[in-house]
Protein backbone atom coordinates (compact mmCIF):
# COMPACT_ATOMS: atom_id res chain seq x y z
CA UNK A 1 0.00 0.00 0.00
CA UNK A 2 1.25 3.63 -0.95
CA UNK A 3 2.26 5.74 1.60
CA UNK A 4 0.27 8.54 2.53
CA UNK A 5 2.22 12.03 1.63
CA UNK A 6 2.83 13.37 4.82
CA UNK A 7 2.07 17.15 3.71
CA UNK A 8 -1.75 15.86 3.21
CA UNK A 9 -1.98 14.06 6.50
CA UNK A 10 -1.26 17.29 8.15
CA UNK A 11 -3.29 19.31 5.23
CA UNK A 12 -0.70 21.68 4.67
CA UNK A 13 1.15 22.95 1.43
CA UNK A 14 4.47 22.06 0.59
CA UNK A 15 5.78 25.56 1.60
CA UNK A 16 4.26 25.71 4.82
CA UNK A 17 6.33 27.52 7.82
CA UNK A 18 7.17 25.56 10.69
CA UNK A 19 4.39 27.66 12.75
CA UNK A 20 2.03 26.69 10.11
CA UNK A 21 2.83 22.86 9.91
CA UNK A 22 2.80 22.73 13.91
CA UNK A 23 -0.67 24.75 13.94
CA UNK A 24 -2.03 21.96 11.83
CA UNK A 25 -0.26 19.09 13.60
CA UNK A 26 -2.12 20.51 17.29
CA UNK A 27 -5.32 20.68 15.61
CA UNK A 28 -5.69 17.26 14.21
CA UNK A 29 -3.47 15.51 17.85
CA UNK A 30 -6.49 17.35 19.37
CA UNK A 31 -8.88 15.94 17.45
CA UNK A 32 -7.64 12.30 17.16
CA UNK A 33 -6.03 11.36 20.32
CA UNK A 34 -7.25 8.33 21.29
CA UNK A 35 -8.35 9.08 24.74
CA UNK A 36 -10.47 11.65 23.08
CA UNK A 37 -11.25 9.97 19.94
CA UNK A 38 -12.85 6.45 19.81
CA UNK A 39 -13.83 5.91 16.65
CA UNK A 40 -11.99 3.14 15.30
CA UNK A 41 -9.22 4.61 13.11
CA UNK A 42 -8.39 7.09 15.55
CA UNK A 43 -5.66 5.32 16.99
CA UNK A 44 -3.72 4.63 13.42
CA UNK A 45 -4.62 8.07 12.21
CA UNK A 46 -3.28 9.73 15.61
CA UNK A 47 0.03 7.52 14.68
CA UNK A 48 0.02 9.05 11.25
CA UNK A 49 -0.30 12.55 11.98
CA UNK A 50 2.54 12.10 14.62
CA UNK A 51 5.06 10.23 12.05
CA UNK A 52 4.15 13.27 9.45
CA UNK A 53 4.94 15.66 12.13
CA UNK A 54 7.96 14.23 13.40
CA UNK A 55 9.60 14.71 10.29
CA UNK A 56 8.01 17.63 8.82
CA UNK A 57 8.77 19.60 12.14
CA UNK A 58 12.38 18.56 11.56
CA UNK A 59 14.43 20.72 8.95
CA UNK A 60 17.03 18.29 7.90
CA UNK A 61 14.42 15.61 7.72
CA UNK A 62 11.84 17.52 6.33
CA UNK A 63 14.70 18.03 3.55
CA UNK A 64 14.88 14.67 3.16
CA UNK A 65 11.25 14.05 2.52
CA UNK A 66 11.15 16.94 -0.12
CA UNK A 67 14.29 15.16 -1.70
CA UNK A 68 13.39 11.61 -1.50
CA UNK A 69 9.99 11.12 -0.31
CA UNK A 70 9.21 8.22 2.07
CA UNK A 71 12.00 6.42 1.43
CA UNK A 72 14.75 9.28 2.74
CA UNK A 73 13.00 9.44 5.91
CA UNK A 74 11.33 6.24 6.94
CA UNK A 75 12.72 3.77 8.55
CA UNK A 76 10.70 0.82 7.68
CA UNK A 77 10.06 1.97 4.09
CA UNK A 78 12.45 -0.15 2.81
CA UNK A 79 10.99 -3.52 4.21
CA UNK A 80 12.70 -3.15 7.57
CA UNK A 81 15.70 -2.45 6.81
CA UNK A 82 16.11 1.53 8.39
CA UNK A 83 14.87 -0.44 11.35
CA UNK A 84 17.95 -2.92 11.48
CA UNK A 85 19.81 -0.34 10.50
CA UNK A 86 19.05 2.50 12.98
CA UNK A 87 19.14 -0.31 15.60
CA UNK A 88 22.48 -1.62 14.81
CA UNK A 89 24.34 1.74 14.34
CA UNK A 90 22.36 4.93 15.04
CA UNK A 91 20.79 7.31 17.99
CA UNK A 92 17.59 6.08 18.13
CA UNK A 93 16.16 8.32 20.83
CA UNK A 94 14.90 11.03 18.63
CA UNK A 95 12.52 8.19 16.83
CA UNK A 96 10.72 6.52 20.01
CA UNK A 97 9.83 9.71 21.69
CA UNK A 98 7.88 11.76 19.46
CA UNK A 99 4.37 9.21 19.54
CA UNK A 100 3.44 9.54 23.05
CA UNK A 101 0.13 8.18 22.21
CA UNK A 102 0.50 5.00 21.09
CA UNK A 103 4.09 4.22 22.86
CA UNK A 104 2.39 4.76 26.43
CA UNK A 105 0.70 1.37 25.43
CA UNK A 106 3.59 -0.29 24.09
CA UNK A 107 5.68 0.66 26.92
CA UNK A 108 3.06 -0.99 28.91
CA UNK A 109 3.04 -4.23 26.83
CA UNK A 110 6.53 -3.99 26.20
CA UNK A 111 7.36 -4.21 30.37
CA UNK A 112 4.77 -6.37 30.58
CA UNK A 113 5.98 -9.20 28.35
CA UNK A 114 9.77 -8.20 28.44
CA UNK A 115 9.74 -6.98 24.69
CA UNK A 116 9.50 -10.58 23.70
CA UNK A 117 7.81 -9.37 20.12
CA UNK A 118 10.87 -7.67 19.11
CA UNK A 119 13.01 -8.47 16.61
CA UNK A 120 16.37 -9.40 18.22
CA UNK A 121 18.02 -10.38 14.73
CA UNK A 122 21.29 -9.91 15.18
CA UNK A 123 23.23 -11.78 12.41
CA UNK A 124 23.02 -11.22 8.93
CA UNK A 125 20.20 -10.17 6.91
CA UNK A 126 19.23 -10.07 3.32
CA UNK A 127 18.57 -6.63 1.76
CA UNK A 128 15.23 -5.38 1.08
CA UNK A 129 13.81 -5.89 -2.61
CA UNK A 130 13.60 -2.95 -4.83
CA UNK A 131 10.43 -2.51 -6.98
CA UNK A 132 10.43 -0.83 -10.26
CA UNK A 133 7.91 0.02 -12.83
CA UNK A 134 8.76 -0.19 -16.23
CA UNK A 135 6.48 0.95 -19.25
CA UNK A 136 7.62 -1.03 -22.71
CA UNK A 137 6.16 -0.62 -25.97
CA UNK A 138 4.26 -3.75 -27.82
CA UNK A 139 7.40 -4.09 -30.13
CA UNK A 140 9.54 -4.48 -27.55
CA UNK A 141 7.29 -6.81 -25.79
CA UNK A 142 7.41 -8.95 -29.31
CA UNK A 143 11.12 -8.82 -29.92
CA UNK A 144 12.62 -8.41 -26.46
CA UNK A 145 14.67 -5.31 -25.80
CA UNK A 146 17.62 -3.93 -23.74
CA UNK A 147 16.90 -1.67 -20.97
CA UNK A 148 18.96 1.12 -19.07
CA UNK A 149 16.93 2.01 -15.92
CA UNK A 150 17.95 4.13 -13.34
CA UNK A 151 16.83 3.07 -9.74
CA UNK A 152 17.32 5.07 -6.67
CA UNK A 153 19.31 2.79 -4.07
CA UNK A 154 20.66 2.81 -0.28
CA UNK A 155 24.01 3.08 0.03
CA UNK A 156 26.45 2.93 2.72
CA UNK A 157 27.93 6.51 3.75
CA UNK A 158 31.44 6.44 1.87
CA UNK A 159 31.93 9.49 4.43
CA UNK A 160 31.39 7.45 7.78
CA UNK A 161 31.38 4.54 6.69
CA UNK A 162 27.87 3.36 7.94
CA UNK A 163 28.49 4.66 11.73
CA UNK A 164 26.57 8.19 11.10
CA UNK A 165 28.76 9.97 12.83
CA UNK A 166 31.48 12.74 11.94
CA UNK A 167 35.24 12.19 12.39
CA UNK A 168 35.51 10.32 15.87
CA UNK A 169 32.22 11.22 17.34
CA UNK A 170 30.74 7.68 17.81
CA UNK A 171 30.60 7.64 22.13
CA UNK A 172 28.57 5.19 24.89
CA UNK A 173 25.60 5.57 25.24
CA UNK A 174 24.89 7.74 29.00
CA UNK A 175 21.24 6.12 29.32
CA UNK A 176 22.47 2.91 29.45
CA UNK A 177 26.28 3.70 29.25
CA UNK A 178 27.06 1.78 26.47
CA UNK A 179 25.41 -1.63 26.76
CA UNK A 180 22.32 -0.92 25.12
CA UNK A 181 20.18 -2.21 27.32
CA UNK A 182 18.28 -1.19 30.46
CA UNK A 183 17.37 -3.05 33.57
CA UNK A 184 13.72 -2.42 35.45
CA UNK A 185 13.11 -3.40 38.66
CA UNK A 186 10.18 -3.90 40.24
CA UNK A 187 8.20 -4.78 42.93
CA UNK A 188 4.99 -6.63 42.66
CA UNK A 189 2.92 -8.51 45.05
CA UNK A 190 4.39 -12.09 43.63
CA UNK A 191 8.69 -10.63 44.38
CA UNK A 192 10.88 -8.92 42.73
CA UNK A 193 10.35 -8.55 38.73
CA UNK A 194 13.22 -7.65 37.06
CA UNK A 195 13.00 -6.96 33.02
CA UNK A 196 15.40 -6.28 30.52
CA UNK A 197 14.86 -3.47 27.56
CA UNK A 198 16.57 -2.74 24.80
CA UNK A 199 17.80 1.13 25.18
CA UNK A 200 15.75 3.34 23.17
CA UNK A 201 18.45 5.88 23.66
CA UNK A 202 20.74 4.41 21.37
CA UNK A 203 18.36 1.60 19.82
CA UNK A 204 20.52 -1.28 21.40
CA UNK A 205 23.51 -0.28 19.51
CA UNK A 206 25.00 1.37 22.84
CA UNK A 207 26.60 3.98 21.17
CA UNK A 208 25.25 7.49 20.28
CA UNK A 209 26.29 9.74 17.70
CA UNK A 210 27.91 13.02 19.42
CA UNK A 211 28.07 14.87 16.14
CA UNK A 212 26.14 13.43 12.87
CA UNK A 213 28.17 12.99 9.50
CA UNK A 214 27.53 15.62 7.38
CA UNK A 215 27.25 13.90 4.07
CA UNK A 216 24.24 11.79 5.29
CA UNK A 217 23.11 13.89 8.58
CA UNK A 218 23.73 10.67 10.62
CA UNK A 219 21.53 8.17 9.11
CA UNK A 220 24.56 6.17 7.74
CA UNK A 221 23.89 6.04 4.28
CA UNK A 222 22.70 8.00 1.31
CA UNK A 223 20.40 7.54 -1.44
CA UNK A 224 22.47 6.96 -4.65
CA UNK A 225 20.92 6.88 -8.41
CA UNK A 226 22.21 3.83 -9.93
CA UNK A 227 21.94 2.63 -13.82
CA UNK A 228 20.93 -0.95 -13.93
CA UNK A 229 21.25 -3.01 -17.24
CA UNK A 230 18.20 -5.00 -17.56
CA UNK A 231 16.96 -7.72 -20.80
CA UNK A 232 13.39 -8.37 -21.65
CA UNK A 233 12.34 -11.45 -22.94
CA UNK A 234 10.26 -11.79 -26.23
CA UNK A 235 6.71 -12.12 -25.34
CA UNK A 236 6.33 -10.70 -21.52
CA UNK A 237 3.14 -8.88 -21.07
CA UNK A 238 2.17 -6.80 -18.45
CA UNK A 239 2.27 -7.53 -15.07
CA UNK A 240 5.45 -10.06 -15.53
CA UNK A 241 8.07 -9.45 -12.97
CA UNK A 242 11.69 -9.87 -13.64
CA UNK A 243 14.10 -10.64 -11.24
CA UNK A 244 17.39 -8.55 -11.20
CA UNK A 245 19.36 -10.61 -8.53
CA UNK A 246 21.64 -8.89 -6.07
CA UNK A 247 20.52 -5.49 -7.40
CA UNK A 248 17.99 -4.40 -4.07
CA UNK A 249 19.10 -3.17 -1.40
CA UNK A 250 21.98 -3.59 0.18
CA UNK A 251 22.71 -6.42 2.82
CA UNK A 252 22.63 -5.94 7.01
CA UNK A 253 25.91 -7.03 9.02
CA UNK A 254 27.03 -8.58 6.26
CA UNK A 255 23.62 -10.01 4.61
CA UNK A 256 23.42 -10.70 0.73
CA UNK A 257 21.73 -7.85 -1.00
CA UNK A 258 17.90 -8.18 -1.76
CA UNK A 259 16.81 -8.23 -5.41
CA UNK A 260 15.04 -5.94 -8.03
CA UNK A 261 12.09 -6.60 -9.31
CA UNK A 262 11.12 -4.82 -12.73
CA UNK A 263 7.34 -4.79 -13.18
CA UNK A 264 6.73 -4.69 -16.80
CA UNK A 265 3.50 -2.38 -18.02
CA UNK A 266 3.30 -2.83 -22.25
CA UNK A 267 1.81 1.02 -23.48
CA UNK A 268 -1.01 0.18 -25.70
CA UNK A 269 -0.34 -0.34 -29.24
CA UNK A 270 -2.12 2.20 -31.81
CA UNK A 271 -2.54 -0.50 -33.88
CA UNK A 272 -3.60 -3.68 -32.11
CA UNK A 273 -5.06 -4.77 -29.09
CA UNK A 274 -3.27 -7.99 -27.57
CA UNK A 275 -4.97 -10.81 -26.05
CA UNK A 276 -2.87 -13.09 -24.55
CA UNK A 277 -0.18 -14.81 -27.42
CA UNK A 278 -3.14 -13.22 -30.03
CA UNK A 279 -3.13 -9.86 -31.79
CA UNK A 280 -6.62 -8.16 -32.82
CA UNK A 281 -6.62 -5.76 -35.49
CA UNK A 282 -9.38 -3.86 -36.54
CA UNK A 283 -9.83 -2.73 -40.44
CA UNK A 284 -12.72 -1.50 -42.99
CA UNK A 285 -13.61 -2.55 -46.28
CA UNK A 286 -16.17 -1.20 -48.39
CA UNK A 287 -19.25 -3.01 -49.41
CA UNK A 288 -17.88 -3.06 -53.16
CA UNK A 289 -14.94 -5.29 -51.39
CA UNK A 290 -17.54 -7.37 -49.34
CA UNK A 291 -19.54 -8.15 -51.97
CA UNK A 292 -17.07 -9.13 -54.60
CA UNK A 293 -14.03 -9.92 -52.66
CA UNK A 294 -10.48 -8.26 -52.64
CA UNK A 295 -7.08 -8.24 -51.54
CA UNK A 296 -6.00 -5.99 -48.84
CA UNK A 297 -2.87 -5.49 -47.10
CA UNK A 298 -2.97 -5.62 -43.41
CA UNK A 299 0.05 -4.47 -40.87
CA UNK A 300 1.66 -6.95 -38.46
CA UNK A 301 4.72 -6.63 -36.22
CA UNK A 302 7.27 -8.07 -39.00
CA UNK A 303 5.87 -5.50 -41.81
CA UNK A 304 3.03 -5.89 -44.20
CA UNK A 305 0.99 -9.18 -45.29
CA UNK A 306 -2.08 -9.36 -47.68
CA UNK A 307 -5.18 -10.61 -47.22
CA UNK A 308 -7.41 -12.19 -49.54
CA UNK A 309 -11.64 -10.88 -48.71
CA UNK A 310 -13.45 -13.21 -50.25
CA UNK A 311 -16.64 -12.47 -52.43
CA UNK A 312 -19.65 -12.01 -50.13
CA UNK A 313 -17.68 -11.40 -46.89
CA UNK A 314 -20.25 -10.57 -43.85
CA UNK A 315 -19.70 -7.82 -41.80
CA UNK A 316 -17.54 -8.33 -38.16
CA UNK A 317 -16.43 -11.89 -40.00
CA UNK A 318 -12.61 -12.20 -38.56
CA UNK A 319 -9.66 -13.95 -40.42
CA UNK A 320 -6.43 -15.51 -39.04
CA UNK A 321 -3.50 -14.62 -39.90
CA UNK A 322 -1.79 -17.28 -38.18
CA UNK A 323 1.52 -16.81 -36.77
CA UNK A 324 1.76 -13.38 -36.76
CA UNK A 325 1.13 -12.54 -33.04
CA UNK A 326 3.08 -12.32 -29.90
CA UNK A 327 5.90 -14.90 -28.99
CA UNK A 328 4.70 -17.42 -27.02
CA UNK A 329 6.93 -16.40 -23.51
CA UNK A 330 6.87 -20.22 -22.34
CA UNK A 331 7.05 -22.63 -25.47
CA UNK A 332 7.58 -21.95 -29.02
CA UNK A 333 6.04 -20.07 -31.74
CA UNK A 334 4.23 -17.29 -32.05
CA UNK A 335 0.16 -16.40 -31.35
CA UNK A 336 -1.85 -15.47 -34.58
CA UNK A 337 -2.91 -11.89 -35.70
CA UNK A 338 -6.78 -11.81 -35.98
CA UNK A 339 -7.99 -9.44 -38.05
CA UNK A 340 -11.88 -8.59 -38.16
CA UNK A 341 -13.72 -6.57 -41.22
CA UNK A 342 -16.21 -3.97 -40.95
CA UNK A 343 -18.11 -3.41 -43.77
CA UNK A 344 -18.65 0.39 -44.58
CA UNK A 345 -21.98 1.42 -46.23
CA UNK A 346 -21.35 4.95 -47.65
CA UNK A 347 -23.44 7.88 -45.91
CA UNK A 348 -23.43 9.95 -49.03
CA UNK A 349 -23.77 8.97 -52.85
CA UNK A 350 -23.93 11.24 -55.61
CA UNK A 351 -26.90 10.25 -58.13
CA UNK A 352 -25.13 7.76 -60.64
CA UNK A 353 -24.19 5.79 -57.89
CA UNK A 354 -27.78 5.99 -56.61
CA UNK A 355 -28.57 5.38 -60.16
CA UNK A 356 -26.46 2.11 -60.33
CA UNK A 357 -27.76 0.74 -56.77
CA UNK A 358 -31.40 1.32 -57.86
CA UNK A 359 -30.76 -0.80 -61.09
CA UNK A 360 -29.01 -3.43 -59.02
CA UNK A 361 -31.86 -3.84 -56.83
CA UNK A 362 -34.73 -4.19 -60.04
CA UNK A 363 -32.22 -6.75 -61.04
CA UNK A 364 -32.44 -8.17 -58.03
CA UNK A 365 -36.01 -8.26 -57.61
CA UNK A 366 -35.67 -5.98 -54.95
CA UNK A 367 -38.80 -3.54 -54.38
CA UNK A 368 -37.71 -0.39 -52.82
CA UNK A 369 -39.76 2.05 -50.79
CA UNK A 370 -41.16 5.46 -52.35
CA UNK A 371 -38.50 7.23 -49.89
CA UNK A 372 -35.71 5.91 -52.11
CA UNK A 373 -37.14 8.07 -55.00
CA UNK A 374 -35.48 11.60 -56.03
CA UNK A 375 -36.40 14.32 -54.12
CA UNK A 376 -38.26 15.49 -57.30
CA UNK A 377 -39.94 12.42 -57.43
CA UNK A 378 -41.19 13.01 -54.09
CA UNK A 379 -42.52 16.25 -54.74
CA UNK A 380 -44.72 15.06 -57.63
CA UNK A 381 -45.91 11.76 -55.60
CA UNK A 382 -47.06 14.76 -53.13
CA UNK A 383 -48.83 16.67 -55.16
CA UNK A 384 -49.84 14.64 -57.65
CA UNK A 385 -48.54 16.23 -60.75
ZN1 LIG B 1 27.78 9.57 6.73
ZN1 LIG C 1 21.78 3.28 25.22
Amino acid sequence: MAKKDYYEILGVSRDATEEEIKKAYRKLARQYHPDVNKSEDAQEKFKEINEAYEVLSNPEKRALYDKFGHAGVDPNSAGGFGQDFHQGNFDFGDFRGFDFGSDIFGDIFESFFGGMGRRENKGPVKGADVRYDLEITLEEAAFGAEKEIEIIRTETCVKCGGTGAKGNSLRNCPVCNGTGQIRHEKMTPFGRYINITTCSRCGGSGKIIEEPCNVCGGRGYTRVPRKVKIKIPQGVDTGAKLRISGEGEPGIRGGPPGDLYVVIHVKPHKLFVRQGDDLIYETYISFVQAALGDEIEIPTLNGKVKLRIPEGTQPDTRFRIKGEGMPRLKGYGRGDLHVKVNVVIPKKLNEKQKELLRKFAEISGEELAKHQKSFFDKMKDAFGV
